[in-house]
């Protein structure tokens, strides 16, 4: 009886073997046809326009597995892309529920979620997204980009100052500079307050990130001329020649005045006569005809800026050459007509835009720090050829 039943194991493993493939087959099968219901529903929705409906039976329908990973990412693409934020949303909010998701893909499904709410203006959401990435190799530097647009947006300065460690850390000179800016607003609100300590602080860290800032060294030389420390100020105006000659015709007035009250007046017109030597700058050949007409005569400025004029013609020279004709021993009849000319010219440049974005080509008659279009800090310089400088 016993060998008999001996006999009989290897039938009931068999068996056993069979039941449970079949098992198995049939629970593939059940799935196969749940999933199939789900996709048919699903565009049945799509077809009969109700799109919220049919993306919610199609995410189901379309199980995230290795090979549809891409899939879905394209999905979300597609709909931020065609401005439709909310589907968005919800692919990547699904995408990141799922627990298969290898660790970079979690990342991606965070990162593209935090761009979501960043798109739709939920600074909240967004940055505590991107705050988790910053340690991310391949989302890190691209969620600092994102926390400090949103800090820009919200004024939030002392929040992105706050991530100064990650900034230095990625290495990223834009990033940098746009830190710099953030120290810039701050010793602005420090100037506003008369807090002198503070605002050198805050400017000396600001060209620590970043020593291109012109505008740090601008506000540097205005701390320098509030307690009257013209020399220091001078200083920092010229710094901005060598950090940035397209800005630097803005500053030649200030520069002008702070000369005046320092102890070296008599240098202000070498250096812009430099200026005017290295740059063509129409405000620097404007500014070193008084000091022709001072130290010659009016009639060698007039030589001077006409022959200028004949290298590098510009409106703006050429309505200075007009008012310097003004009063120059003409009738009443001459001097009429050549200030209607001067009114017209004045006229023509007041429409015209002074000032022109780098990065992405604003024009404004006033200056922004921040460009009002692409907000990128210190791109609006003065416009240069024959209606600028
Ligand atoms: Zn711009």
């Amino acid at each position: 009886m016993i060998e008999f039943l001996f006999l009989l194991l290897p039938v009931a493993w068999g068996h056993g073997l069979f039941m449970g493939r079949n098992s198995i087959k049939q629970k593939d099968q059940n799935a196969k046809d749940s999933l199939t219901v789900k996709y048919s529903t699903g565009l049945n929705y799509l077809l009969s326009n109700q799109q919220d409906k049919a993306m919610e039976y199609l995410l189901e329908a379309l199980k995230v597995e290795d090979d549809t990973v891409e899939a879905h990412f394209a999905m979300a693409n597609l709909f931020r892309r065609r401005g439709e934020l909310d589907r968005a949303l919800k692919v990547h909010e699904y995408l990141v529920r799922q627990p298969m998701l290898s660790d970079k893909e979690k990342q991606q499904a965070v990162f593209e979620l935090g761009r979501d709410f960043y798109s739709a203006g939920l600074y909240d959401r967004a940055e505590k997204l991107f705050l988790k990435l910053l340690k991310s190799k391949m989302y890190g530097c691209k969620s600092l980009t994102y926390l400090l647009h949103i800090f820009q947006s919200t004024k939030d300065w002392d929040k992105g100052i706050a991530l100064e460690k990650a900034v230095l850390k990625s290495k990223d000179k834009k990033l940098k500079h746009v830190l710099a800016n953030f120290y810039c607003e701050l010793a602005n609100i420090a100037i506003l307050q008369d807090e002198y300590i503070k605002e050198l602080e805050l400017l000396q860290n600001a060209l620590t990130l970043d020593p291109k800032s012109s505008r740090a060294n601008f506000l540097m030389a205005q701390v320098f001329e509030n307690s009257e420390q013209f020399n220091n100020a001078c200083r920092c105006y010229q710094e901005i020649f060598y950090q940035d000659q397209e800005f630097f015709p803005d500053v030649i007035d200030k520069m002008q005045q702070c000369y005046q009250r320092s102890d070296n007046n008599d240098d202000f017109y070498p250096f812009i006569k430099k200026v005017f030597d290295k740059t063509g700058s129409t405000t620097a050949l404007i500014k070193y005809l008084e000091y022709v007409e001072l130290t010659s005569s009016k009639e060698k400025a007039e030589e001077y800026i006409l022959s200028a004029l004949n290298r590098r013609p510009t409106i703006r020279g050429f309505k200075h050459f007009v008012k310097m004709q003004l009063n120059d021993g003409n009738d009443d009849k001459t001097n009429k007509s050549l200030d209607v000319i001067k009114e017209l010219v004045a006229a023509y440049l007041k429409i015209k835009p002074r000032y022109s974005c780098k990065n992405c080509g604003f024009n404004s008659t006033v200056h922004y720090w921040s460009c009002p279009s692409c907000h990128d800090w210190e791109q609006l310089k003065p416009v240069r050829g024959l209606e600028g400088e």
